[in-house]
């Protein structure tokens, strides 16, 4: 097909075999032959046989600029002729003008930025300079939330994913998340609600926990992988509030949300309410190479020029990393992507608002610029859920019959628990748009 090339070049056979017994892929049972993916440009993607997909998840809603952006390869390839590595504590051009350009577009306390392999490694430094930093040790997360896989970092993380692991890092406590759709106190009025306001839940919590013990509290300001939860306006400058009063660091999250994804440089820049420590990867060059940042407020700056970092990698600031980091926000800078990710995000809404006449299983929409979900219910009224909470296997019957026919059509879709998440490239034409939805539609009649 004219959309196969030479890559790969053994026998998709084989490499499905290989695949299934020698390669081990991430969360999941082992053994599986997917698609041998060969290609790939702007939304889509396509396999061996020719077969084409439109990525409507931006892979793990990292390819925020599409794939194979000219810039960003052309970038990638005039590192790789100057300089392919050299140790983090040398000066670099790329790793400054990326260091630059971070102070640029985080908000304002945020000073100087430590780069990692990825969101992992981010939160993982975040939450050990939190505890340096503060002399204490309690970390505050919530419920609905997903901050990485290494060993503290998947202990914060309160998605269902935690308990395949055993041993936690102590410290952890959880707080409950501003789920409107499905209030964990039983309240239709946010106004009136203590979770979804914020502090006040906080505030609770620390009067148990003894503030004087918390180091820090971390959260995504949207949640992403846990059912994209916009917070009420307000929740986060009241968390920062009640952070302030103790003494508490506050991390946010910008992994999945970052880099343009809610139409703004970062979630939290909707309600102006900056943190101390910036954590971010994904679209920070649209997943070309492994990278991730931990970014800090002017204070820590300022403390670390007397405390050593308490961190490194061999890979911290690497050239290929940051050559191609600096490309993609540049990118997006001349191609007025923010504004791109805003529009196209409205339109979205407006046509899932559509399709939801139309589907009785569609409970809830939600969402801010290319960072949506649609949460699918049994019964509207009810909101009786489609399949019961982080539901695998048979229970999860009809979330996994509507992925495979909506790749089987031709669209990559992205389903957890009862959501199914729409997070296309920034920069998707409307016509991919408006043919992902005609799909979706047609997907969404087996849960009707
Ligand atoms: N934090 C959030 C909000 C994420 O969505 C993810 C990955 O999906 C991570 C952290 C972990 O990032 P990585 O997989 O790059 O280590």
């Amino acid at each position: 097909s004219e959309f196969s090339n030479e890559y790969p070049t053994h026998d998709p056979g084989w490499v499905q075999e290989m695949h299934a017994n020698h390669y081990l892929q991430s969360w999941s049972k082992q053994g599986r032959k997917p698609p041998v993916i060969t290609g790939a440009e702007g939304s889509w993607f396509w396999d061996s046989t020719g077969k084409r997909y439109l990525d409507f998840q931006s892979q793990l809603v990292n390819a925020n600029l599409g794939h194979q952006h000219p810039k960003i390869v052309q970038a990638i390839k005039d590192q790789a002729d100057k300089l392919c590595y050299i140790g983090p504590a040398m000066g670099s051009d790329v790793r400054s003008e990326l260091a630059a350009l971070m102070t640029e577009i985080t908000p304002e306390p945020i000073t100087s930025t430590f780069f990692t392999t990825g969101g992992s490694a981010a939160n993982e430094l975040a939450i050990r300079l939190a505890r340096h930093y503060t002399g204490r040790s309690k970390i505050i997360a919530r419920y609905r939330s997903y901050h990485g896989a290494t060993g503290g970092t998947l202990s914060l993380t309160g998605d269902p994913r935690r308990h395949l692991t055993r041993g936690d890092m102590p410290g952890v406590v959880r707080m409950l998340d501003p789920y409107c759709y499905r209030c964990p106190m039983g309240h239709t009025d946010s106004a009136n609600c203590p979770v979804s306001q914020g502090g006040p839940h906080l505030e609770e919590l620390l009067m148990y926990e003894n503030p004087q013990t918390v180091a820090a509290v971390i959260l995504e300001p949207i949640v992403g992988t846990n059912g994209i939860l916009v917070p009420p306006d307000g929740y986060l400058q009241s968390i920062r509030e009640t952070c302030d009063r103790h003494g508490i660091l506050l991390i946010f999250d910008e992994v999945m949300a970052g880099f343009g994804r809610t139409g703004k440089w970062f979630a939290c820049d909707h309600w102006d309410v900056a943190p101390d420590i910036l954590s971010s990867a994904k679209g920070i060059n649209s997943g070309y190479v492994p990278l991730g940042t931990m970014s800090v407020s002017k204070t820590l700056a300022d403390w670390l020029k007397d405390y050593p970092l308490p961190g490194g990698l061999t890979y911290a600031g690497h050239p290929l990393a940051c050559a191609s980091g600096v490309a993609a926000i540049r990118a997006m800078q001349e191609e007025g992507t923010l504004a791109k990710a805003t529009a196209s995000g409205e339109y979205l809404r407006s046509e899932l608002a559509k399709l939801a006449d139309k589907h009785p299983c569609i409970g809830d929409i939600r969402g801010k610029g290319m960072f949506n979900a649609i949460e699918l219910v049994k019964n509207r009224d009810t909101r009786e859920m489609l399949v019961p909470f982080a539901a695998k296997e048979d229970a999860a019957a009809p979330m996994s019959e509507m992925m495979k026919f909506a790749m089987n059509e031709g669209l990559y879709l992205s389903f957890f628990s009862n959501c199914i998440r729409l997070t296309p490239p920034l920069n998707i034409s409307r016509e991919d748009l408006d043919l992902g939805l005609e799909i979706l539609d047609r997907t969404l009649e087996i849960a009707d």
